[in-house]
């Protein structure tokens, strides 16, 4: 089963798809993850995007259509979760165009749908683990008192350079104004279904256990 996990920056799709992941060995394709280790590992694409990124604008369609494109060419398991791609009506065209070439479908675009006013507070409040990426929150799932990760025991925790308020201004009038007519073209297609995104962690996975199962 191949998803799209759609919405805003901080609706929580990065959580979902690692909770995916964990319970259903589905592949987490996050094209945010793979910018963020190109420009640790240094490499001139990464250098490139590091501007654009830090503002909150979106890179080109080009790179991130060319990074998808090297992971599915990888394989699939039981299924990829597209998170954070596509981001544009060009990427959600180009995403079409190879699943079809290897064969494949898309069965399902979730829509986690969250009020704007969260946002600043969930992402500013954000944190992840140095080693294995565990998100983090102070407010709602603060980093255990004994500060080590719960999933990996890791000791150090990041915040991301594009976490900030004037960042995510950008990050969110970028979603609206290229992401968010993808909710229609999905709609069209008759795969678009939504979730509340509010709700705690666990809630909102077991509503999308239930779209998908
Ligand atoms: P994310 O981790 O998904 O919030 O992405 C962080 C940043 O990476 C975004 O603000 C963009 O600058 C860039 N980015 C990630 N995915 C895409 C995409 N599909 N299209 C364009 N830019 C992207």
């Amino acid at each position: 089963m191949n998803i799209i996990l759609l919405g805003p920056p901080g609706a929580g799709k990065g959580t979902q798809a690692r909770l995916l992941t964990d319970q259903r060995g589905m592949v987490q394709l996050s094209t945010g993850d793979m910018l963020r280790a190109a420009q640790s590992s240094g490499t001139e694409m990464g250098k490139r995007v590091a501007d654009v990124m830090a503002r909150g604008d979106l890179v080109t369609d080009e790179i991130v259509i060319g990074l998808i494109r090297e992971q599915l060419e990888q394989g699939t398991g039981s299924g990829f979760i597209f998170d954070g791609f596509p981001r544009t009506l060009a990427q959600a065209d180009a995403l079409g165009d190879l699943l079809a070439q290897m064969g494949q479908d898309l069965h399902a675009v979730i829509e986690m749908q969250v009020d704007d006013d969260v946002l600043v507070s969930r992402i500013t409040a954000r944190s992840t683990c140095g080693s294995c990426g565990e998100v983090y929150n102070d407010l709602t799932k603060p980093i255990p008192a004994d500060g080590k990760c719960s999933n990996c025991g890791g000791t150090e925790f990041k915040r991301r350079a594009d976490d900030t308020e004037e960042a995510l201004r950008t990050r969110l009038m970028a979603y609206y104004k290229q992401t968010s007519p993808l909710i229609g073209y999905y709609h069209a297609k008759g795969l678009l279904k939504g979730v509340d995104g509010l709700g705690e962690i666990d809630q909102v996975a077991r509503d999308i256990a239930v779209l998908l199962d």
